[in-house]
């Protein structure tokens, strides 16, 4: 399964749009969709000996599809990693980080700040296989380097953190985990490999919810798990075979279509997000802004310096307003008053989307931990899109102004 014939020294850019298995006999210019579960062979003595080495050709859906390697290889590409593989989202890629890296007896660092779904994956579900996980400030160093235990096998962080945007330090993170005997992933999902390079700041692993900005548009499943070719191949890939977390190919097609247009979406969504942020940061009904490309947020510095200068796209707010209810009711003004955005849980799409944190992705949360989160009844995130700035001001403009 080797790559097209590239030159050396390309740039990301053109990794982007080039990177992809050859094309077939056909000669087709856009990467082939493989809608197939089995693959013919030519006899018997091959089908044995690619049933032997799976990496050497195509036999079962569940193992290996072209386009579903196509992807992992532009994937892989932009990520600066040896290798990627392809997850049926992004929560099969963490699960499948975690029966690869994980026995029995071992222990966890993991952000309290990270995505709801991995919190309960590492907490819970982990927890039943004798996995236990401590979980640290996303951005106090010395509490990740006191919750090491002798035991500790996997430092998993996620940066920035969805809502709040709080910037952890990847390298630092790095020389903690190698300090300590332990590996380092990261959750690479609010960046995209357009604007940070984990594995260049020393992360082992790179995790991706390849639902959000890779596909772009918001319309597949999709994730994936990169790293050195080594784990890929002897560790990953049997997990995914045995277990089936296998990422479709149709889906594939998609994701690997959408890193096409990856970089420009984000350099173009991150521009729209800091216009809304200073906009949003100089309104009298607004209490607090946070967004990492903003002088003000506490992380600006190494988030320009992590995240290639530009702070990403999602933006997230307080309303002013006072008692709970009161902030409640004024953010759900200004999220029922747009006509442009839309009402959703999903980031990552073309389409700009507002959201209610307090009584969505934390709203299972009792109000004392929301509290302790930093996630108040007033605060309101943004997934900014692609859709003219002005208008997604005007839009947000309409609910502010009534407060
Ligand atoms: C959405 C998301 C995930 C999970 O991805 P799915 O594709 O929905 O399984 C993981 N991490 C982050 C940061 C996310 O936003």
């Amino acid at each position: 399964m080797t790559e097209k014939k590239l030159p050396a020294g390309l740039h990301r850019e053109t990794l982007a749009v080039r990177t992809a298995l050859p094309p077939s006999q056909w000669g087709e210019n856009s990467e082939a969709l493989f809608l197939t579960s089995g693959f013919v062979q030519p006899d018997a003595e091959t089908m044995a000996h690619r049933f032997a080495h799976p990496q050497e050709g195509y036999t079962y859906g569940r193992t290996s599809n072209p386009t579903v390697t196509s992807f992992e290889q532009r994937l892989a590409a932009l990520e600066g990693t040896e290798a990627a593989i392809g997850t049926a989202t992004g929560m099969a890629a963490i699960l499948l980080l975690g029966m690869g890296v994980l026995r029995a007896g071992d222990h966890v660092v993991c952000s309290r700040s990270v995505f709801g779904s991995t919190l309960n994956l590492f907490a819970k579900e982990f927890g039943k296989f004798g996995v236990e996980s401590t979980f640290v400030s996303q951005t106090d160093l010395a509490e990740w380097k006191a919750a090491l235990r002798p035991n500790t096998r996997l430092l998993f962080a996620e940066t920035p953190t969805n809502p709040l945007t709080e910037v952890c330090d990847i390298r630092a993170l790095a020389d903690v985990a190698h300090g300590a005997g332990a590996v380092l992933a990261v959750d690479n999902c609010f960046c995209s490999p357009a604007l940070q390079r984990p594995s260049e700041l020393g992360a082992d692993f790179v995790i991706h919810s390849g639902t959000k900005y890779l596909d772009g548009q918001g319309r597949v499943m999709a994730g994936a798990l990169c790293g050195p070719s080594k784990w890929i191949a002897d560790v990953f890939a049997p997990i995914v075979r045995t277990a089936g977390m296998t990422l479709s190919p149709f889906n594939a097609w998609v994701v690997l279509k959408g890193l096409e247009t990856l970089g420009i979406r984000m350099q173009a969504q991150s521009a729209n997000a800091l216009a809304i942020a200073r906009f949003l940061q100089a309104h009298p009904a607004v209490q607090r802004v946070y967004y990492p490309g903003l002088a003000s947020h506490p992380q600006h510095e190494l988030a320009l310096r992590q995240q290639s200068g530009l702070g990403g796209a999602v933006v997230s707010f307080d309303v002013k307003g006072g008692d709970p209810q009161t902030l409640r009711r004024n953010a759900f003004t200004v999220i029922d008053s747009s006509e442009v955005m839309s009402i959703a849980t999903n980031l990552g799409d073309t389409k700009s989307i507002i959201t209610h944190p307090a009584t969505t992705s934390h709203g299972r949360l009792t109000e004392e931990q929301r509290q302790a989160a930093g996630i108040g009844q007033g605060l309101i995130r943004l997934a900014v899109g692609l859709e003219h700035v002005d208008d997604i001001q005007a839009d947000l403009q309409r609910g502010l102004s009534k407060l």
